[in-house]
């Protein structure tokens, strides 16, 4: 089959949920992937902030293959030894007390969602129930996720939508004090706005949302869905702020590409999940759980978040030298290796003449730029890719 087939055959088969660039890739090694004609691309997109270790990383290919001939699922009716020492790993380098385990971002951010409400059901006064989301925030495609999510195009058609979410702009603390009312159990938050364009927290700003939630016995839920595991130059990215949620969820990187997804919570909100409250069949199986594990000690062990803060830095200086040279990039902004370029018009051609070039990158929120690669990339790596941006950029 070529390829003009193949895609024909994908668009006849598969619901037309993303407008995919026409190229299949069939392999991937390191910071580099391989579409099947042989062509060879810098990933820069890291299946979404996912392969964080690079792809096909030799230790992580390892476990799933072992444990794959060992034992791949059996359900959470049984203990399961490696959930159990991943839990332990995750519990050991993050504030929380207790794990819950699912499959995606989305399901975290439900698992989250449920656990506050229940925490709040049995623990603040009655009517406590609804959560303060920020405008322009991403929390998944579910439907509460939909409604938790600040924007409208990501709900209209979809209605009617759970009832208990409202919105502030991020950044905006009078806004957030206002928007508390004796209705609030929780603030839902993404320490960096990953989806809605690489958008920063400003300095103190999440120890302030902490301060609040604090003073009005709220909780404080952070989506570390993208940021988590790394992304950042820590492992968390509230590390930065030098605060702690009370519920957090993660997935994209938790697994390097195999699916996983968690809540970890502290031990007095833990505690409202007990046996029947939540469930999910696949969450935290023996394979999925494998992996989790040999990424978590791999990011760990070796020089990974060093290599991260430092590429990231240099990464954001080569791009702050484009923004110099091209008077239609607005801004560039980020933190370890989650780096977005804010352009003043669409970046949809800049990121399709790049991929022609050989480098892949995305655009998100229209406008921007979003850089988010392994985060074992070496500067000249960094370099590479930069040459490749400077000549799209210089096309336009
Ligand atoms: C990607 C993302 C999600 C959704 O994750 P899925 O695995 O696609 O369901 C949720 N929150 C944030 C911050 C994300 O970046």
């Amino acid at each position: 089959m070529t390829t003009e087939e193949l895609i024909a055959l994908s668009e006849k088969n598969i619901m037309g949920t993303y407008r995919r660039f026409p190229i299949v890739l069939t392999r991937g090694e390191g910071v580099r992937v391989w579409d099947r004609d042989g062509k060879e691309y810098l990933d820069f997109v890291a299946g979404i902030a996912v392969c964080s270790l690079g792809h096909s990383h030799p230790a992580v290919v390892e476990a799933i293959k072992r444990q794959a001939e060992t034992l791949m699922h059996v359900s959470n009716l049984y203990h399961i030894e490696p959930q159990i020492h991943f839990a332990d790993q995750l519990v050991k380098h993050s504030f929380a007390d207790k794990v819950f385990f699912c499959n995606s971002g989305a399901e975290a951010n439900e698992g989250a969602i449920k656990l506050a409400r229940k925490y709040a059901f049995e623990n603040m006064e009655p009517g406590r129930c609804e959560l303060i989301t920020m405008k322009d925030s991403f929390h998944g495609r579910t439907l509460a996720t939909i409604t938790a999510t600040g924007q409208k195009k990501f709900q209209v058609g979809f209605e009617p939508l759970p009832e208990g979410f409202n919105y502030v702009p991020f950044n905006d603390l009078a806004a957030l004090e206002g928007a508390v009312t004796e209705r609030t159990c929780g603030v839902l938050l993404e320490p960096i706005q990953g989806e809605g364009g690489v958008r920063m927290p400003d300095r103190h700003y999440l120890r302030k949302v902490r301060e609040l939630c604090d003073d009005r016995g709220i909780l404080m839920i952070l989506d570390e869905v993208q940021v988590g595991m790394g992304r950042t130059g820590h492992l968390f990215a509230y590390e930065h702020d030098s605060v702690t949620p009370d519920i957090m969820t993660l997935a994209k990187a938790l697994g390097n590409g195999f699916p996983i997804g968690a809540v970890l919570a502290t031990d007095r909100v833990a505690s409202s999940f007990v046996p029947g409250s939540h469930a999910s069949t696949f969450g935290g199986n023996p394979l999925a759980m494998a992996a989790g594990l040999t990424v978590m000690e791999t990011l760990l062990e070796g020089d990974i978040l060093e290599n991260c803060r430092r590429s990231g830095r240099y990464f954001l200086e080569s791009l702050e030298n484009l923004k110099r040279k091209y008077p239609f990039v607005k801004e560039v902004r980020g933190r370890g290796l989650i780096i977005g370029m804010e352009l003043t018009a669409e970046g949809t051609d800049i990121v399709r003449s790049c991929m022609e070039k050989g480098l892949l990158i995305n655009c998100t929120s229209g406008n921007v730029l979003r850089f988010i690669p392994p985060l074992i990339i070496t500067e000249a790596e960094v370099d590479r890719a930069v040459e490749i941006l400077d000549r799209a950029m210089g096309e336009r």
